[in-house]
């Protein structure tokens, strides 16, 4: 790999040419200390733990309301385990319905890089990018699904399919009493037509769907549910963390804490606008100083990752404020070190689903810069909980504003972190969950 003194490489040794950097920026690149396989899980936290966050009260009521699905069983199935939003909620969702002894399993769909090819561009084509549907690519989804069903058993109460990948699974749906939920976690309201047409049947046999957004929801013939995603307060990501563990991160990364920080964590994907960021941030620092930090890696099922992050390096140039890290899916630790470590979290999507970086960062109480996408507004209220932007220059003129009315940046984060808190942790999802489940079992 070509060292333009901003890249970091993970994996393997770093090159040996270093540019212009100081010698102590140097060292500490060299290394960076970040385990090239997947270390063991930590365990979860028990539904206990949540009580010193949300109260007595309402863990209690989520007992309640569980009461009457205990032995219940629930499968979920989406199309990574790793990388990603989804697999990020699914990873708490599973362990904490089963403490609440409602028996849930989850599954992730096989297929060859020819099928995540053809989802990725049904992903691009739902969220209204342009695209044209061939009857290959549907034979290519159908063949795969197949492929899945005949690998898969749903036997069990409740099916809930995550986004439009696993779709066609619905297939398997009988007489029996299986209930089948269609979880869309993408924006739906400006699909393209051809794919849609091509997609709708298939959800319309779901017995609900649920959306993230009422923006995101279409006009179906089935019933619908609104759940706002969320995050784990006691995950890896979003735990506190020891002081001395955020500072070994930058260190080891090359960040230097005695200079404010800016950073977006997200998916090398053109709709994450790294670019856009990388623009902005150009535009801001002929004002103010500051290092930015882009750190992501690829998520399984999206191959144009790694063309995505070739761009993004060759836009920082040889920059060495321009730090971008590929990063393992394995990194919640390093991620979480990175935002507490920031200053200013930017999240700058041209679209969205609804944005669990935005989430993790306010959480932080982190003042955040974000794109007026997707679940975006849902989270970042402007001048209240957050800055959005619209462009390029909306996003360098915020990035120099907050980093120069730092009392106004510190309150943008407080009512960031009060807003999540309201409404977009995991066992506000959970509670959601039990309620829908109770509904479709008539209980
Ligand atoms: N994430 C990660 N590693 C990366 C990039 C992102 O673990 O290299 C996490 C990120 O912290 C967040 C999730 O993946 O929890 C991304 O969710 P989001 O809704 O922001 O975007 P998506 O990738 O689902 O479009």
């Amino acid at each position: 790999m070509e060292d333009k003194g901003h890249s970091i490489p993970t994996q393997q040794e770093a090159p040996s040419e270093f540019g212009g950097q100081p010698a102590t920026t140097r060292e500490r690149r060299k290394k960076p200390r970040i385990s090239d396989t997947p270390p063991a899980a930590p365990p979860p936290a028990q539904l206990a733990e949540y009580e010193a966050i949300i109260g007595k009260s309402q863990l209690d009521e989520l007992r309640f309301l569980a009461d009457a699905l205990r032995g219940k069983t629930v499968k979920m199935v989406n199309s990574t385990a790793l990388g990603g939003g989804v697999a990020e909620m699914l990873n708490r969702l599973v362990p904490l319905l089963g403490e609440l002894e409602v028996k849930t399993g989850w599954e992730v769909i096989t297929g060859g890089n020819d099928f995540f090819e053809v989802t990725k561009g049904f992903h691009n084509a739902l969220h209204g990018g342009e695209y044209t549907l061939t009857q290959q690519a549907c034979d290519v989804f159908m063949l795969h699904t197949e492929q899945n069903r005949q690998r898969m058993n749903f036997g069990e109460d409740f099916v809930v399919i995550h986004d439009p990948q696993p779709a066609g699974l619905i297939a398997s749906k009988t007489a029996g009493a299986t209930r089948w939920v269609w979880r869309c976690h993408i924006d739906l309201s400006n699909p393209n037509p051809e794919v849609w047409k091509f997609l709708q049947p298939m959800v319309e046999r779901y017995d609900a769907a649920v959306f993230s957004s009422p923006a995101f929801a279409r006009q179906l013939s089935i019933p619908q549910a609104l759940f706002y995603p969320c995050i784990d307060p006691l995950s890896e990501k979003n735990k506190e963390l020891p002081e001395s563990y955020i500072q070994e991160v930058c260190e080891n990364f090359g960040v230097d804490r005695s200079r404010p920080i800016v950073t977006q964590i997200s998916r090398f994907d053109r709709l994450k606008d790294p670019l856009g960021v990388v623009q902005a941030c150009k535009m801001a620092k002929k004002y103010v100083d500051f290092q930015l930090v882009l750190a992501g890696g690829s998520a399984a099922d999206d191959p144009e990752g790694a063309v995505v992050l070739k761009e993004v390096m060759d836009a920082a140039g040889d920059d060495p404020d321009i730090i971008i890290l590929d990063l393992p899916p394995w990194s919640a630790l390093e991620i979480n070190a990175l935002q507490r470590a920031s200053t200013i979290i930017i999240q700058k999507s041209l679209k969205e689903g609804f944005g669990l970086t935005v989430t993790e960062g306010l959480w932080k109480g982190k003042p955040t810069i974000a794109g007026a996408v997707g679940g975006i507004p849902t989270q970042v209220i402007d001048k209240l909980t957050g800055a959005l932007v619209h462009s390029v220059e909306g996003c360098a003129y915020q990035i120099r504003y907050l980093l120069t009315h730092p009392e106004f940046a510190l309150q943008l984060g407080r009512n960031g972190r009060e807003h999540v808190k309201e409404n977009f942790l995991m066992t506000a999802n959970v509670r959601r969950w039990l309620l829908l489940l109770r509904i479709l079992s008539g209980v």
